[in-house]
């Protein structure tokens, strides 16, 4: 018995020396990748609900690889933050999505508001606010232009240091949204904190709707209390007509999912959107 316990803890930690081999690994591949620019962007378009007019676009991270298919950020973005190479990630993420956005504006694509994902362990960063302006100042990107998506786990941490570290970018007129709104566990006194501009209705929610009238109740109620605070409403993962619909007449103002589009590169984003000749 002795021996059988002595090899079971001998398991246990060759196990544990593998699994670190392997993050370990990923690490040092996510350090490669930012130094090699193996990252890209996609860009998923926002349209307004009643005239389908673009209004926005998000921002998400791919990771392409030398060799082999493209890694998803689910299975790069939480070993990134655990590390906290989400820092760095992060700066590039921004850098990249702003001068691209000011690239569009100044070449005259219709002005639209792009969105950046930011990670709680970046707003960690003492100097984050400053980061964020001089980023804007370098790229050129007028701050109103700049939404950043906060999610609600954030809330749950220091919220009065954390909204105290934003409102620099606040009042230079950068806008707010609260992502995946409905799964955290403050949501009403997070709105009430924060001044957010925008709140993102949680993709599982949009799932139920408009089949089934309890769930399609919590959207509408989502919907009613987002609107009478004046936050623009952000529907994403909207897939069908059906969902489209029931969020178009429910008040909701921005649509995002695959109903319109997938996320898509810069140059198919281009395609997609020709720039109108004004001049
Ligand atoms: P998220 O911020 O909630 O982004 C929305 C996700 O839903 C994206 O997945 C998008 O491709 C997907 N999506 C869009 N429309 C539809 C639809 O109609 N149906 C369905 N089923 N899905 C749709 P993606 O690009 O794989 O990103 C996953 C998550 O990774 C993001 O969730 C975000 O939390 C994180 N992420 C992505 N880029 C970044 C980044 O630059 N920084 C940070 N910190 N996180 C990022
Ligand atoms: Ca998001
Ligand atoms: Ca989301």
């Amino acid at each position: 018995a002795k021996a059988l316990g002595r090899n079971k803890c001998c398991f246990h930690t060759k196990e544990l020396n593998r699994a670190f081999k392997k993050n370990l690994a990923i690490e040092q591949a996510l350090r490669k990748a930012l130094e090699q620019e193996e990252f890209v962007l996609h860009y998923q378009p926002q349209y307004g609900a009643g005239n389908k007019q673009l209004v926005g676009a998000e921002a998400l991270i791919r990771w392409q690889p030398r060799v082999g298919p493209l890694v998803s950020p689910a299975d790069f973005i939480p070993l990134a933050e655990e590390t906290g190479l989400i820092v760095p990630i992060g700066e590039w993420v921004l850098r990249t999505a702003c001068s691209q956005a000011a690239d569009w504006l100044q070449r005259g694509l219709p002005p639209f508001r792009i969105s950046v994902n930011v990670s709680p362990r970046q707003l960690d960063e003492s100097d984050y606010a400053e980061n964020v302006l001089a980023i804007l100042g370098e790229t050129g990107l007028p701050p109103q232009y700049l939404m950043l998506e906060i999610t609600e786990g954030v809330a749950i941490r220091e919220e009065k240091e954390t909204l105290a570290k934003l409102l620099p970018l606040k009042q230079q007129g950068v806008q707010f949204a609260i992502d995946d709104f409905g799964t955290g566990y403050s949501s009403l006194s997070y709105l009430m904190g924060v001044q957010a501009d925008a709140l993102k209705i949680a993709q599982m929610f949009i799932n139920y709707v408009p089949g089934c009238p309890g769930q399609a109740a919590i959207v509408k109620a989502i919907v009613a209390m987002a609107g009478s605070l004046k936050l623009t409403v952000i529907a994403e993962g909207v897939e069908t007509e059906e969902q489209f619909e029931f969020l178009r007449s429910q008040g909701c103002h921005w649509i995002q999912g695959y109903y319109f589009m997938k996320p898509v590169t810069a140059m198919e984003f281009e395609r997609l959107h020709p720039i109108s000749d004004r001049e």
